[in-house]
């Protein structure tokens, strides 16, 4: 399972990165999540529900996904626009192929919210 081995990466990288003090809580896990990043957001949540129950540090976190719209810009005209097929690029507007994908790719911790105990 894909999502469940991302959801494991991200936690390893809130532990190492993030959570500086031994008996700190994770509160909020925001991710931003591309349409066309090929990552299912609810399968997503399931692998963090699982790895949640695990340990404590979890016990009152809550993960936000935020998921970007897959958006295309024709080259040729500036035409901003949401293909129908993941494949078919083609500018509605003017016919052109010359298009370039601006945002639906995306994967990553947008930000982190952290109970650090004293
Ligand atoms: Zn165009």
């Amino acid at each position: 399972m894909h999502e469940l081995s991302l959801m494991l990466n991200i936690i390893d990288i809130i532990e190492k990165e993030y959570l500086k003090n031994e008996d700190g809580k994770i509160k909020t896990i925001a991710l931003k999540v591309g349409e066309f990043s090929g990552v299912v957001p609810e399968a997503l949540e399931f692998a963090f529900e699982a790895i949640k129950n695990d340990s404590d540090i979890y016990d009152e976190a809550n993960m936000i996904i935020d998921l970007v719209p897959f958006k295309v810009i024709c080259k040729d005209c500036n035409n901003i626009f949401t293909p129908d097929m993941e494949y078919f690029l083609q500018c509605p507007k003017c016919g052109s192929k010359n298009t370039e994908i601006q945002s639906g790719r995306e994967l990553y911790i947008d930000y982190i919210e952290i109970d650090e105990k004293e």
